[in-house]
């Protein structure tokens, strides 16, 4: 017999899981806040549930789908007694938000599972889905199982806040990048490139910018900057080349201001004769 499972909160996250498990023959009692949108996954097999305290009292394993912690705690307040449950909170939120979810929730006898979902709806389930766990190791080893159907689990260590920081330094990679593209291309388009002629270069370029990379991660754990293959303050002068041609173009000059600010500090400081990596002392240094 499959472990049965209560997954809480039903929106476009929480119902491509619930379909996955169920896919899966696990037993799924549900519970939302709007009960309509749990219509569709009833009708595949999942059972609602009255109250939240009916549905964490069908199943020792609980995951929350929900929009910010501060939902759990409206939706897990009035169920006081969490003995012998784990609850597996899916949501995004900060890790400081995760780390007192933690202890709220051993103060009521359950134990928890921080989870960061590094997929969309649609890939719920799929290849690349992964998820970042944090908090007791042995939690997720004894319902790896269930939660491997969501995505591939990878434990990143005790502290419940780490798996947010993990989710969350991704969606800095994702949103940086992506704003970096469109800054791009709204540059070379003020000279009349249209997007599908600049992609080609786009893409080379994010190929091969990882490959500095493993040197870099090296020279940052390490503490030492050399700069012989280049320095910031050669990269600050490229800084301060984009944002004047930002401002030429009539573009927005905010993201690269932002750029040669973290170069003008490093210089300030006597960093500019040291790699570019250096900056990674100012950037972890907020004024
Ligand atoms: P939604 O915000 O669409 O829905 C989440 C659920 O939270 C809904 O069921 C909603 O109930 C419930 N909810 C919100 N506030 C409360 C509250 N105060 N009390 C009770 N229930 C509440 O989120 P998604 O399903 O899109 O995502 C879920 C989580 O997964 C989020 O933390 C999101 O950041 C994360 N995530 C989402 C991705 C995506 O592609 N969607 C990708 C990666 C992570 P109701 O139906 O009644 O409104």
């Amino acid at each position: 017999m499959n472990q049965s499972v209560t997954l809480i909160g039903l929106g476009p996250m929480g119902q491509a899981m619930v379909n996955v498990l169920l896919e899966d023959g696990h037993p799924v009692t549900v519970w939302n806040r709007t009960a309509s949108r749990a219509d569709g996954v009833v009708a595949r097999g999942a059972v609602l549930a009255a109250t939240p305290a009916e549905a964490v009292g069908a199943s020792d394993l609980v995951l929350l789908s929900l929009t910010d912690y501060a939902a759990m705690y409206d939706i897990l307040g009035p169920v006081e007694d969490l003995t012998g449950k784990v609850v597996v909170n899916l949501s995004s939120d900060t890790p400081d938000r995760a780390r007192e979810a933690a202890t709220w929730i051993e103060q009521r006898g359950g134990r928890f599972l921080t989870g960061g979902v590094l997929a969309s709806a649609e890939l719920v389930g799929a290849e690349p889905a992964k998820v970042f766990y944090s908090g007791p190791a042995e939690l997720l080893e004894a319902h790896e199982q269930t939660l491997r159907l969501i995505g591939k689990p990878h434990h990143v260590g005790t502290d419940p806040g780490l798996a947010q920081l993990y989710y969350l330094a991704h969606i800095d990679l994702f949103l940086v990048t992506l704003a970096a593209y469109l800054h791009a291309t709204a540059l070379v388009g003020s000279a009349g490139v249209s997007a599908q002629e600049f992609l080609p270069w786009v893409v080379a370029n994010l190929e091969t910018n990882p490959l500095v990379l493993p040197a870099a991660a090296a020279q940052i754990d390490s503490g030492e900057h050399p700069g012989e293959l280049g320095t910031a303050r050669m990269m600050g002068a490229s800084a301060d080349h984009l944002l004047e041609a930002s401002r030429a173009a009539g573009i927005d000059a905010e993201l690269p201001g932002a750029i040669k600010a973290h170069y003008d500090r490093a210089i300030a400081s006597g960093l500019g004769e040291g790699s570019w990596t250096g900056l990674i002392d100012v950037i972890r240094n907020a004024r």
